[in-house]
């Protein structure tokens, strides 16, 4: 890891958005020097469309389906909409989905979770018993807050054996955890480039070809007809070549960082609670608390010191909500508004986690009554 980076400004909220990748940057470069609009039917179109379809390729490769499958939206919030909407019938969500599948519908089942955070399967059982078909169960991969990754397996047995279909949001998987989706065999999957070295407003719906969905953008018919309007070429190339990129990704060292953190924190400071951690989670998600301290105001603490974290969940105003993801946990609301989410990167160095041990001690310190005898391994 890069020792040397330096300290001026951290940014820990690799969740929210990662930095563009290299590889992601350069593709996107060459095509932004190409004219020409992939429905036309000319050399200028063709040049364009192929394009498109070598980003389509690496896309339907990472997840062993057909190019057809494929169907290129503008992020990940269009495409659990596409699905949530699109499908006729009832659907089952989780409880700690994104507020894109949450609010896509005011028909939906909520299922509850676990105090760890993870569905609850007795309940979702009882659900599947009782509900009508066709019905379509959504249940994300892993939580943007707590990192918390759920059984997609017994999620997908369970779906199979009551014959509904299933949708995943993947976004804070991908690139980060191994999982075999051609196994899983998920009838339909949200992705978003931006959290894995992509560009912004890019992402796409892997759909099951076998079922039909109503579009939500309609006109030209584009994406054979799921997505109608011209093609994001500068963003779905740059998608191709960050989803090509990151299957290289190594974690472990990343995975032992966060470790060697969570285990510091828990031992020298018994009262913090670290959400999830008794529960397999993404290898770079940190949900934790400062007792007694308010989540706006740690936010703010370590802006001010350069660093860059998030209180768990920030609506698009830019202000701090009750986390509805804790509060499906049964966490108490005092709890939650002390909780921060630390999100890392490949690139996260131990200079870095050991910088944030320091601001959070010297505000806990400051607002526990001074600074006691404890050690930092730094
Ligand atoms: N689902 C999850 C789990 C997310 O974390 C996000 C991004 N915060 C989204 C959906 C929305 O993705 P996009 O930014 O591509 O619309």
């Amino acid at each position: 890891m890069n020792q040397s980076k330096a300290m001026t400004s951290i940014y820990f909220d690799y969740n929210a958005t990662t930095p563009l990748h290299p590889m992601a940057k350069n593709a996107m470069i060459e095509v932004m020097n190409i004219c020409g609009n992939a429905s036309s039917i000319h050399k200028h179109g063709r040049e364009v469309r192929q394009y498109i379809e070598s980003a389509r390729l690496h896309v339907a490769a990472y997840f062993n389906v057909t190019p057809a499958q494929v169907v290129f939206t503008s992020g990940a919030t269009e495409a659990n909409n596409l699905v949530i909407k699109g499908f006729t019938g009832q659907v089952i969500v989780s409880a700690i989905e994104h507020d894109s599948v949450l609010k896509a519908r005011d028909d939906l089942i909520i299922c509850p979770v676990t105090s760890d955070g993870i569905i609850d399967l007795v309940t979702l059982e009882d659900l599947l018993h009782q509900v009508s078909k066709p019905c379509l169960v959504s249940i994300m991969a892993a939580n943007n807050e707590t990192g918390v990754l759920q059984p997609l397996e017994a999620i997908a047995e369970m779906c199979q054996r009551y014959q509904v279909l299933t949708h995943t949001d993947a976004v804070q998987v991908i690139g980060k955890c191994k999982i075999n989706w051609q196994q899983l065999k998920f009838d339909y999957i949200s992705i978003s480039a931006h959290k894995m070295g992509g560009p912004q407003g890019i992402g796409a719906l892997i759909v099951n070809p076998s079922w039909s969905l109503r579009p939500q953008m309609t006109g030209g018919g584009q994406e054979r007809y799921f997505r109608s309007g011209t093609e994001n070429v500068i963003g779905i190339v740059g998608f191709g070549a960050a989803i090509r990129h990151c299957q290289m990704n190594d974690w472990a060292p990343i995975v032992q960082l966060k470790n060697e953190l969570e285990n510091y924190m828990i031992t020298t400071f018994p009262k913090v609670t670290i959400f999830g951690i008794n529960v397999p989670r993404t290898p770079n998600t940190i949900n934790l608390t400062m007792p007694g301290v308010m989540n706006t105001v740690q936010v703010m603490h370590f802006d001010l010191n350069n660093v860059s974290l998030s209180a768990g969940s920030a609506c698009s105003s830019g202000k701090v909500k009750t986390s509805h993801v804790l509060q499906a946990m049964g966490i108490d609301k005092t709890e939650i508004e002390t909780s921060i989410r630390l999100s890392l990167d490949l690139q996260t160095t131990t200079a870095e986690i050991q910088h944030f041990i320091h601001i959070w001690k010297d505000l806990y310190d400051r607002t526990h009554g001074g600074v006691e005898n404890r050690s930092i391994r730094q």
